[in-house]
């Protein structure tokens, strides 16, 4: 994307990530992707705060994003974002980055990058419009939000294991039971 930049990030950058981080270990508790999204006003105040929960409220409209925006505009007392930042772990899926986007929100700097969903993909196909206001950095640590994904990851495919020998064991017993 031409407005995706790699800087020299300063230690409040560091800060709030690590706090989106924070938010992202809430949605580990409950067994969800670990996301988190913090927003913080021109002033460097926390206006939004979010982690992903779209199983506990079964809806994709839960994403950390959506959720600090929401916060954000709660705070702000309207819709136009374009004092603020936010920092979220991954990098942002096609609608939290359009509802980012038509926010004019000012910077979005991200962790992980998302190879799947993320807005890498979108680039090129974005329109002038929602390009207009925004600045985008990744990479902010970037092993420690990519690290937190992966961990759950391998400990999701661990326990579907673990429970796929269950399943396995307890058909051959019931198999061994009926001959
Ligand atoms: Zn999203």
């Amino acid at each position: 994307m031409n407005n995706t930049q790699q800087i020299c990030f300063t230690p409040l950058d560091h800060h709030h990530m690590a706090q989106a981080r924070r938010l992202a270990m809430r949605s580990l508790r409950n067994n969800e992707v670990p996301v988190g999204a913090v927003i913080i006003a021109a002033d460097g105040t926390i206006i939004g705060t979010g982690y992903n929960r779209i199983e506990k409220k079964q809806s994709q409209l839960e994403h950390a994003e959506m959720q600090a925006i929401r916060k954000a505009v709660k705070v702000i007392g309207g819709w136009r974002l374009d004092q603020c930042t936010l920092y979220v772990t991954l990098e942002p899926c096609m609608m939290c980055l359009g509802a980012l986007l038509l926010s004019r929100v000012k910077t979005i700097i991200y962790g992980a990058p998302s190879h799947l969903f993320g807005i890498s993909i979108l680039n090129p196909q974005l329109p002038p419009v929602y390009r207009a206001h925004t600045i985008i950095h990744q990479g902010l640590q970037q092993d420690e939000c990519s690290d937190m994904l992966k961990n759950f990851f391998v400990r999701i495919r661990s326990n579907k294991e673990a429970s796929s020998e269950q399943q396995c064991s307890i058909h051959q017993q019931n198999e061994r039971e009926l001959a």
